[in-house]
């Protein structure tokens, strides 16, 4: 009795929990009040004849927008296409800026922008590994440089352009700028990078500091001169030298100095124009990046972004990425409208393969985020480069069609988190991600849980009690590789649990599997919910924070998929439990049955006693395809 007490209490409060945990901002809190979960999403990369096309979806955001600079003179025709998207409902919509360059076309056309490209430590000018076959008229898509004054006017205007012409959002990809050319290219040693870094150096160090870095001098030091005195005098030495792992392992003199400069330099110029998006609206602009899986490089301006729209492995490592993705955005409470890669677009392009996207778009709005539709999709794959898939709408159409007829269960909606999964910014930027394997072993157990953050130098979040409180057990991926204050915190809540059975469960992927893990976890906890009959699908329950008398809603999502046919094994006669601890002490009145291209169909449930007056529940599903919603009624 007093263990369900304590689940119903760590319900709630991990529901509050969830949804507020970073600051939130103007661009933010209007996101907020705007976006629903239900909604929709187009990224416009390629246009298709009108955008009555993308009516048949009844989208609601273009998170990932169209560039300015991509219409020259004519800007005319940016402000028509946001006025056409508006035409049919679509409210929120993005300008993208494209910032890893200015563009072939205008370095052709101004030679102040073809000076204001990243350079390596040779002094040559780096063209983004991806690009090498983006050449118009002989000119490639150099890098440019965030830390040169031109590149940055041409960025500026361009922001200014996308709003003037109506957008609302402002998207920015590659928005880690020059930082980003370090691990591609090599990059960037221009004479604005240097002297920026002989700024911060200053800023930083005291004199003595200074000297013991090898720097005598700081207003004549000249840092692409000490890099190549040490034998980095190459592209690629430096490239290694600098290597993406901490400084110890870094060989490179003052590499993590470097890195550290240019990742500030690449978040103040993230906040200069979010200020000026919302400058030239007169009003707040949400800003969005495109954080590639979320990965710590990626989230170092994460705290000055409102949301993101960004491109996510879904079919590298067995589809562990996007849960973790989705879930941690979730954690800091920013929505996701996701993608593909190029190279999972090249691979559906390749195999016409039609219920391998319905799975991605199923998966993300399952786990309360969003699958952005494109008409033209850019795809990659080292045999042909770049190339474009034109995504048939009847693709999305039955399931973006499921989740618009039932907007009531999606909107407000927060997933039910018994657990937390640490995620550690430190671990995983060296590349420790046991914490896919936690959030999939959870995932596959139906052990209901979210992320708690531990932040480090990338992502700026400090892990809090008030957080950790808000979850009856721990899973903490092995290594966590936290010190300071988040160790210590995590250390004293593992002890304070002893009583009661730890707190704490490590998690380490190596030599076991995960079921093991995942059954140490279900161990601690009161089941929420369980897959009593039949095997290989995900129960994900959600409720609406606060509301008594909201329908509790479930999703089922089958994970069964039959790759060589593109195609559901599909699933029959699905027992789930459902326990007490969903319905804070409310009576069950009914459960209704939704399937994509199907009626609602009402289910007859068993009760089941609980060690409250009022119990779980028992249903048995009839048949799973792809994903179903059980929508659970309760009375008072
Ligand atoms: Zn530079």
């Amino acid at each position: 009795m007093e263990t369900t007490v304590l689940t119903i209490i760590a319900v709630v409060t991990g529901l509050l929990g969830l949804s507020g945990l970073a600051a939130c901002g103007p661009g933010q809190r209007l996101l907020r009040e705007r976006l629903r979960r239900s909604h929709i999403a187009l990224m416009p990369e390629g246009w298709p004849e009108s955008a009555e096309a993308f009516r048949p979806l009844s989208p609601g955001v273009v998170a990932w927008g169209d560039d300015p600079v991509f219409f020259g003179d004519d800007q005319e025709r940016m402000r028509q296409r946001v006025e056409q998207l508006r035409s049919i409902g679509v409210e929120l919509i993005a300008s993208n800026v494209f910032m890893l360059t200015a563009t072939s076309r205008e370095l052709r056309q101004h030679p102040e922008l073809r000076e204001a490209v990243c350079v390596d430590v040779a002094g040559e000018p780096i063209i983004p590994s991806w690009q090498m076959d983006s050449f118009q008229e002989g000119m490639p898509n150099y890098w440019g440089c965030t830390n040169n004054p031109a590149f940055r006017q041409q960025v500026r205007e361009r922001v200014t352009q996308g709003v003037s012409a109506g957008a609302n959002m402002l998207h920015l990809d590659d928005h880690m700028g020059s930082h980003a050319s370090i691990l591609d290219g090599g990059g960037c040693f221009c004479e604005h990078c240097m002297a920026g870094f002989r700024q911060w150096l200053r800023g930083r160090y005291g004199e003595e500091e200074l000297a013991e870095k090898g720097i005598g001098d700081i207003a004549s030091f000249d840092y692409r001169q000490m890099v190549r005195e040490a034998g980095f005098d190459t592209r690629e030495a430096f490239r290694k030298g600098a290597g993406r792992r901490t400084a110890p392992r870094r060989a490179a003199p003052l590499a993590g100095d470097f890195i550290a400069y240019q990742r500030e330099a690449a978040v103040d110029f993230v906040r200069e124009l979010g200020e000026l998006a919302a400058e030239v609206a007169g009003k707040p602009v949400p800003v969005g990046v495109n954080a590639w899986n979320l990965e710590p490089i990626q989230l170092a301006d994460s705290h000055q972004a409102d949301y993101f729209a960004n491109e996510v492995q879904q079919l590298e490592e067995g589809g562990k990425v996007p849960p973790l993705v989705y879930k941690l955005a979730e954690a800091l409470g920013k929505p996701v409208f996701a993608t593909g890669t190029g190279e999972n677009w090249s691979f559906v392009s390749e195999r016409g393969a039609v219920t391998l996207v319905r799975r991605w778009i199923a998966t993300a709005h399952a786990l309360g985020q969003h699958f952005m539709y494109s008409h033209n999709k850019w795809c990659w794959s080292k045999e042909k480069g770049t190339h474009w898939y034109t995504t048939p709408i009847e693709t999305y159409l039955p399931v973006c069609r499921f989740i618009a007829q039932n907007a009531e269960l999606f909107d407000e909606y927060e997933a039910v988190a018994q657990v937390g999964v640490l995620y550690s910014d430190r671990a995983c930027y060296e590349r420790h991600w046991e914490v896919r394997d936690a959030c999939w072993g959870l995932l596959n157990a139906n052990i209901p849980f979210g992320i708690a953050v531990a932040g480090g130098d990338w992502l700026r979040h400090e892990l809090t009690e008030a957080e950790l409180s808000a979850f009856e057990v721990l899973v903490v991926p092995e290594p966590a590789m936290l010190d300071g204050e988040q160790e210590r915190l995590v250390s004293s809540w593992a002890r304070r649990g002893k009583e009661h059975g730890s707190k704490v469960v490590k998690w380490e992927s190596a030599g076991e599997g995960g079921g093991a893990r995942a059954a140490q976890v279900a161990s601690r906890v009161v089941s929420l919910v369980s897959l009593r009959s039949g095997d290989g699908v995900w129960v994900l329950p959600r409720k609406i924070p606060g509301r008594r008398g909201a329908p509790v809603v479930v999703h089922l999502l089958n994970q069964d998929y039959d790759a060589d046919a593109d195609a559901m094994r599909e699933k029959r006669s699905i027992t789930v439990g459902l326990g007490e601890g969903l319905f804070d002490g409310a009576e069950v009145a009914g459960v209704t049955y939704l399937t994509i291209d199907a009626e609602p169909k009402a289910l007859p449930f068993r009760k089941e006693r609980g060690s409250k007056e009022r119990g779980g529940i028992e249903v048995t599903v009839p048949e799973l395809d792809l994903w179903g919603i059980l929508r659970v009624d309760v009375a008072g």
